[in-house]
């Protein structure tokens, strides 16, 4: 495997580091406030008016037809110069590239450009109260009306569902049929009447869930994302992409580990050997995501399917991120409680924890490894 950067790749990195270092807000209030919220906002429409929002989409849709290996320099050069979380993500990561594979062009000529632009702020309606790890057990459901579906029932742990326009989601449609089976991936307006939302406060204290009640929403049959009844399929091809590298690039992770090593190095007195080990193995972690990221984007290029790895993805940079956040606050003692305000160490530890729980739990992702690359048993 070449591990050389090609005159262009390199031309490209040069490109957005010129962008990002010009251009990243510095000191934004954090993203799920009120006053953060249209900030953050701002910041995503300035990236897609220069066209750094979605690098690897098609040009019609604002993005520079980018390979994966582009869009990992890019993520790369927008933590390293301190981008702030995209409040786009859950659209552009994951509903944006079901669309692509899914999507008719109707739809997504009308959808994937506003959202994209930030104009359209999509969440993900996947879990109810009875339905997490589970997903299957879902029971929210559609019935066929004339034009469209009307849909009932609850979904809750919507990232940053107050502040969305939409919502993604799947509900049974075939009211016999049991499991992964009847069920309908649909795209929901929130501000469709029948909808209720109701903000839930993350540890930090920030609205950074709802929960979304529908009684007898309206849609129309145009907003349904594939085959009625093949929901289940169309919701797989989400999984991929959020446990594996596009929610969380190893860009991020290069990133904060420099930040812990010049943390380290500034508070010298703070770290015995044991710190500086640690500081040593997280760093070596952050690395090996990324050569882990860039041997993915071989085997997607050659026409692999990374299916189950994904989890292997996921696990890592999950448990990795608390690692580096314990350590910078060891290394901070007393002032990481201070630090807080500026949203820095502390804050994003708070949502660190939640890593292991979202987008697929650490121990269904070990049942994943054990079962599906391992061939242990099913128990
Ligand atoms: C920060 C955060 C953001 C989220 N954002 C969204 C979002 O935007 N949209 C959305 O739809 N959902 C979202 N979720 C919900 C998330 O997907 C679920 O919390 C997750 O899938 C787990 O489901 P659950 O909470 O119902 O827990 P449960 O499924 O009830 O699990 C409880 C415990 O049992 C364990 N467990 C369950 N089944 C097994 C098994 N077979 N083997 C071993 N252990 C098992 C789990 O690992 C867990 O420890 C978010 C959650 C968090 C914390």
């Amino acid at each position: 495997m070449d591990l050389e950067y090609t005159p262009e790749q390199q031309s490209f990195r040069a490109e957005a580091r010129a962008f990002l270092e010009a251009h990243v807000p510095k000191n934004l209030p954090p993203l799920d406030t009120p006053e953060g919220f249209p900030l953050h906002v701002e910041w995503e429409q300035l990236l897609f008016d220069n066209r750094w929002a979605v690098v690897d989409w098609p040009e019609k849709y604002g993005g520079r037809d980018c390979s994966l290996l582009e869009w990992l320099i890019f993520e790369e050069e927008y933590y390293r110069a301190g981008g702030p979380q995209r409040a786009t993500q859950n659209g552009i990561f994951l509903l944006g590239p079901t669309l692509l594979k899914f999507g008719s062009e109707e739809q997504k000529d009308r959808i994937l450009t506003k959202m994209a632009r930030a104009e359209e702020l999509w969440c993900q309606g996947w879990s109810e109260p009875g339905a997490g790890s589970d997903l299957a057990a879902l029971t929210s459901r559609a019935d066929k009306v004339d034009g469209g579906f009307k849909l009932y029932g609850a979904k809750t742990w919507s990232t940053r569902g107050t502040f969305s326009h939409k919502t993604f989601g799947l509900f049974r449609t075939d009211p016999e049929s049991e499991r992964h089976r009847g069920l309908t991936y649909f795209l929901v307006d929130l501000q469709a009447e029948g909808i209720g939302v109701r903000p839930i406060n993350k540890l930090d204290g920030d609205e950074g869930f709802a929960e979304v009640y529908l009684d007898g929403v309206f849609v129309p049959d145009r907003d349904v994302l594939g085959e009625v009844g093949k929901g289940w399929n169309v919701a797989m091809a989400t999984t991929g992409p959020e446990r594996g590298l596009t929610l969380r690039s190893p860009g991020r992770f290069l990133a904060m580990a420099d930040r812990l090593v010049a943390l380290a190095k500034d508070r010298p007195d703070a770290c015995d050997d044991r710190i500086r080990d640690r500081v040593a193995d997280h760093w070596m972690k952050a690395e090996a995501f990324r050569q882990l990221g860039l041997w993915t984007d071989r085997r997607i290029a050659a026409g692999e399917d990374v299916g189950a790895e994904s989890s292997v993805m996921k696990l890592h940079w999950s448990h990795l991120d608390i690692d580096l956040h314990e350590t910078a606050l060891e290394i901070l003692g007393p002032d990481a409680e201070s630090e807080m305000k500026n949203g820095a160490w502390m804050k994003s530890y708070l949502f660190g924890l939640a890593n292991p729980i979202w987008g697929g739990t650490s121990e269904i992702q070990r049942n994943i490894v054990a079962e599906r690359i391992l061939g242990l048993p099913r128990k």
